[in-house]
């Protein structure tokens, strides 16, 4: 099981016009970057998301509606960006489950070389 997460990195008011409402100041962008956690590790990821949500009439612009004034926009905050670089962080639960099995590995070796006699 695997939970995806989003972590916000920006969140601006961009002053284009809302292409539901026309309002030209209510444009509020946010810039994320998806995390990754499961039982096993947690990983930050290079994704980036980018929502536009209006405060004036309250729904969320999708991609599909962004005008090109939008889209430059959008482009211009993303290249300031601090990403946090990618990472991967295990849980105890798999320190545990490595640590079984290098365990179970030495004895077969050991085992199988005769070092050791059973
Ligand atoms: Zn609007």
């Amino acid at each position: 099981m695997s939970l995806s997460q989003f972590f916000t990195l920006k969140q601006a008011r961009i002053s284009n016009n809302c292409p539901e409402c026309y309002s030209n100041d209510s444009l509020e962008l946010t810039i994320k970057q998806k995390l990754i956690e499961t039982q096993f590790y947690k990983s930050i990821t290079n994704e980036i998301v980018s929502e536009i949500c209006c405060l004036n009439c309250d729904v969320q612009i999708f991609p599909i509606r962004w005008t090109d004034d939008i889209e430059q926009v959008v482009n211009y905050h993303k290249r300031g960006l601090n990403k946090k670089p990618m990472s991967l962080k295990l849980k105890p639960m798999s320190w545990g489950i490595i640590t079984f099995l290098i365990v179970i590995i030495t004895a077969v070796i050991l085992i199988s070389t005769g070092i050791i006699a059973i």
